[in-house]
């Protein structure tokens, strides 16, 4: 693209265009052209320097007001073209040579015309005719000259009106410019504030970028772990798919599984009932066949500070089978010193044997009888009564048998609780063929023919508030104690609770009545219910753990005070209720149409653990004392009449 140009340029750009002149030819006279000439040919010759001054009166004005002689003298080609064709083309050249030779004289062979003398006037004027037409030449030609100067002056004049309204026009247009520029300044200005607030700007932006520029990258860093960990998440979640999709197909295979386990679970769940059933119908077997009266016989060992027995004082002969087999004699030996022989010397020692279910030598743990009896125990829960007694005198190991020993060591805890922990054991194994089981707990004393509860608690803790023992409702077979506490228990920590509320109950009442412990029976009696909802089965049964007073006898030499009176009371009272408790078993082994619970408060209140279903043990206690060898022999006899007892077929308390 051209650039475009500003007006004032192109008229410069006219002016050097037009630069280039043609220099007209010089219309002075040539210096030292000196002529003598005659008057007229003198006024030929001025006339026409007249007539040029006269007709260029202004020529010489117009070269002083434009000292650039150029100008005038300066033709354009283009005018000088137009004007040359006005000038006689004969003219110029002729011209030339007319002044050629009005300057010099004419040369005759290139030699300088040598000076006519003075007479020669015709030469003279020869010569000054020449002269003169030569003049006259000039003449026409500076007229023709002038003409073209006026027509150069009259194109200058045009062209000055041209150039004066060119001028103005771009004058005009200086002034335009100028405003243009003006504006263009304050244009420039106020872009330049805009600039340098661009350039504010600009650099804000540019520390904005910086930071964004900062933050990208902190961001593709980001990204770049993102994109990282996401490929380890896809790498996982590919793991897991494939391992859920393994799983899927696990446990599809399981469900069908499960299905086939449920069908043979069903099927071996009757099996085990029916199982179950057998095994309750096989232990009771079991059960009768040890006999539904058992004795046990424990002797206790002898404690520190107590005199150590004489050798052959307490024997426990081995079995038919020899040492391996499990002691179940007993010997007793005893020196009547009433008795002398003829001679007067002490009468032999007099061997009383006894043979029972089990013998318990000193040795013996608890766990080792317990062990003896948790088939017996199982029993209950299969439905069958079971009563298991402590008979003895004071002293000879009912509580400890029972209950268990001093200081909570659980090595010498009773049978109480090992046989109520065996319970809920069992229980819960039976749960697991839709059993399940309740136990209701009580323990009461039975002091001179009165009731009273051991877990009574609050006002009536110690004092032992008079119990009644009464039917549960008309008809109904089931006994219970009135005003005592019936607990249900499912854990062992509960019947240790009890056992310990039942001992400061009993210790409270001994500071108050003398001994009354070893002067009462304790019955503990947990009533056991089962249910198998499924098949609409239900079993209960009562388990009673009955630690017996004490079986000692009075002795009928002693003096008869008031307060042994009170005693003997006592003791007949005890000796009452233990006969009764060896009239009621023999009634029932002899089958006896009439058993007489009535007779004493224990008998009546374990009715339903003796009768014909029942299952019995008693353990027969013996102190390990020589002093105590009467006591010994009245309780292994009791025991022994007991043992000899068999009471009809127990059956299972089934509803
Ligand atoms: P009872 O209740 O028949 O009156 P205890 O059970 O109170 O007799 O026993 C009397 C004492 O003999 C207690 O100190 C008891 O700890 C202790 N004793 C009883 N039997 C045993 C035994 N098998 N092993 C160790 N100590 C016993
Ligand atoms: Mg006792």
């Amino acid at each position: 693209m051209e650039p475009q140009r500003s007006p004032l340029l192109e008229v410069k750009g006219n002016i050097e265009v037009k630069r280039p002149l043609v220099k007209a030819p010089s219309r002075l006279p040539l210096p030292g052209s000196r002529f003598k000439r005659g008057p007229d040919q003198m006024e030929d010759a001025l006339e026409p320097e007249k007539k040029r001054t006269r007709g260029l009166g202004t020529a010489p004005k117009i070269a002083t007001s434009r000292p650039r002689a150029p100008a005038l003298t300066t033709v354009p080609q283009t005018q000088g073209q137009t004007a040359a064709p006005k000038v006689p083309k004969k003219t110029g050249p002729r011209c030339s040579t007319a002044i050629a030779t009005a300057a010099a004289p004419p040369m005759l062979g290139g030699k300088k015309p040598s000076k006519r003398p003075a007479w020669d006037l015709k030469g003279q004027l020869c010569d000054l005719t020449a002269e003169l037409k030569c003049y006259r030449e000039r003449t026409q030609t500076l007229d023709q000259e002038n003409e073209q100067l006026r027509d150069q002056l009259r194109e200058a004049q045009q062209q000055a009106t041209v150039l004066g309204a060119e001028r103005r026009t771009l004058e005009g247009e200086l002034a335009r410019v100028q405003a243009q520029a003006e504006q263009g300044q304050q244009e420039l200005g106020n872009l330049s504030a805009r600039v340098l607030e661009l350039e504010e700007r600009l650099g804000t932006q540019e520390s904005l970028v910086q930071e964004l520029q900062k933050e990208q990258l902190g961001l593709q860093e980001e990204r770049r772990g993102l994109a990282t960990r996401l490929e380890e998440q896809e790498r996982r979640l590919q793991t897991s798919e494939a391992a859920l999709s393994g799983s899927q197909a696990e446990v599809a295979s399981l469900r069908q599984e499960t299905v086939a386990q449920a069908a043979l679970l069903a099927e071996r769940g009757e099996r085990l009932h029916g199982l179950e059933m057998e095994r309750r119908r096989l232990h009771n077997q079991l059960q009768e066949l040890k006999g539904n009266i058992r004795v046990f016989c424990r002797v206790r060992p002898v404690l520190p500070g107590e005199p150590t027995p004489s050798p052959g004082f307490l024997l426990f002969p081995s079995g038919p089978g020899g040492p391996s087999d499990l002691p179940t004699r007993l010997s007793l030996s005893r020196s009547d010193e009433r008795r002398g022989t003829l001679s007067g010397a002490p009468a032999p020692p007099t061997r009383h044997d006894f043979s029972f279910d089990r013998v318990f030598p000193p040795g013996s743990g608890q766990d080792e009888v317990f062990e003896e009896i948790a088939m017996l125990v199982q029993s209950a829960l299969d439905g069958y009564p079971v009563c298991i007694f402590a008979y003895g005198q004071t002293g000879s190991g009912k509580t400890f048998t029972m209950e268990g020993g001093p200081g909570g060591d659980p090595q010498v805890e009773g049978l109480i609780p090992r046989a109520l922990r065996h319970l809920f054991s069992i229980a819960q194994e039976l749960g697991g063929q839709g059993w399940t089981y309740s136990f209701v707990a009580s323990y009461v004393e039975i002091y001179n023919e009165t009731v009273r509860d051991l877990l009574a608690t609050g006002t009536r803790k110690g004092q032992g508030g008079e119990c009644e023992i009464r039917r549960a409702g008309p008809g109904s077979e089931e006994l219970t104690v009135t005003n005592a506490r019936y607990v249900p228990v499912s854990c062992e920590k509960e019947v240790e609770a009890l056992l310990h509320l039942a001992r400061q109950n009993r210790a409270v009442a001994r500071t108050a009545q003398n001994e009354r412990s070893s002067r009462s029976h304790s019955v503990f009696q947990l009533q056991i219910s089962g249910e198998h909802a499924a098949r609409g089965l239900q079993c209960g049964a009562p388990l009673s753990l009955v630690d017996l007073a004490g079986s000692e006898r009075l002795d009928p030499g002693l003096a008869l005070g008031p307060g042994e009176r009170e005693r003997l009371r006592e003791t007949q009272a005890i000796n009452s209720s233990l006969s009764t408790l060896g009239l009621v078993i023999m009634a029932l082994s002899n089958k006896e149409s009439h058993v007489p619970y009535r007779n004493s408060k224990l008998t009546y209140l374990l009715q339903n653990s003796l009768g014909g279903s029942a299952k019995m043990l008693m353990f027969v206690n013996i102190s390990p004392l020589e002093e105590n060898v009467s006591e010994s022999l009245n309780s292994l006899r009791f025991a022994s009449k007991v043992n000899q007892c068999v009471i009809g077929t127990a059956q299972a308390n089934r509803k």
